[in-house]
């Protein structure tokens, strides 16, 4: 059985993660979307609220599971019994980190491949922070977001996270 891992902080989850995953999960019997605890990140949303986020956005995906880990990444790739970890690319920017990572990962566990697959051109401008950004503003979120999760995020934005 084929085994991947999606990692990523899903603070939350956008349309360009769920092309990412639907892509990922036709190529691998089992895809683990993984939450990373990043302590370097202050993320808006909860471990919890983001793996719900994405629990209610892939449930139409039967090989697809959402966890989260504040372990090593490669050490949770093994624990899972993956042979990869997939990344989505979006453009330069984000290549000189990833490059970085997956050499990394590549030495801590030489097992493990990284494979990156290249965001659809619809997505390739989309982050997280940008959406939270449009969100606060009271922007339409339906061309960045799943639809499952618009009006938490809605909710959660316009009262501050008070709710
Ligand atoms: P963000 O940069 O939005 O905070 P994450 O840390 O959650 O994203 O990213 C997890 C993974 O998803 C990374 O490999 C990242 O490059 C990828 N990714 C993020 N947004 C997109 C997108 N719009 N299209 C394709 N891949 C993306």
């Amino acid at each position: 059985m084929s085994i991947a891992v999606y990692p990523g902080s899903f603070d939350p989850i956008t349309l360009g993660h769920l092309n990412i995953i639907r892509r990922a999960s036709r190529v691998f019997d089992q895809l683990y979307v993984c939450v990373m605890v990043n302590s370097e990140k202050s993320p808006m949303f909860s471990l919890e609220e983001r793996m719900d986020f994405i629990k209610r956005a892939t449930e139409r995906f039967p090989n697809v599971k959402a966890e989260y880990s504040s372990e090593l990444l490669v050490r949770y790739a093994k624990s899972k019994g993956a042979s990869c970890i997939v990344k989505g690319l979006r453009a330069i920017t984000d290549f000189e980190m990833e490059f970085q990572m997956a050499l990394t990962n590549k030495k801590l566990e030489p097992d493990i491949e990284t494979l990156f697959l290249t965001a659809d051109e619809k997505y390739s401008y989309l982050s997280s922070s940008v959406v939270k950004e449009m969100a606060k503003y009271g922007a339409d979120l339906t061309h960045f977001l799943p639809h499952e999760i618009i009006e938490d995020i809605v909710k959660k934005t316009q009262y501050g996270g008070k709710r």
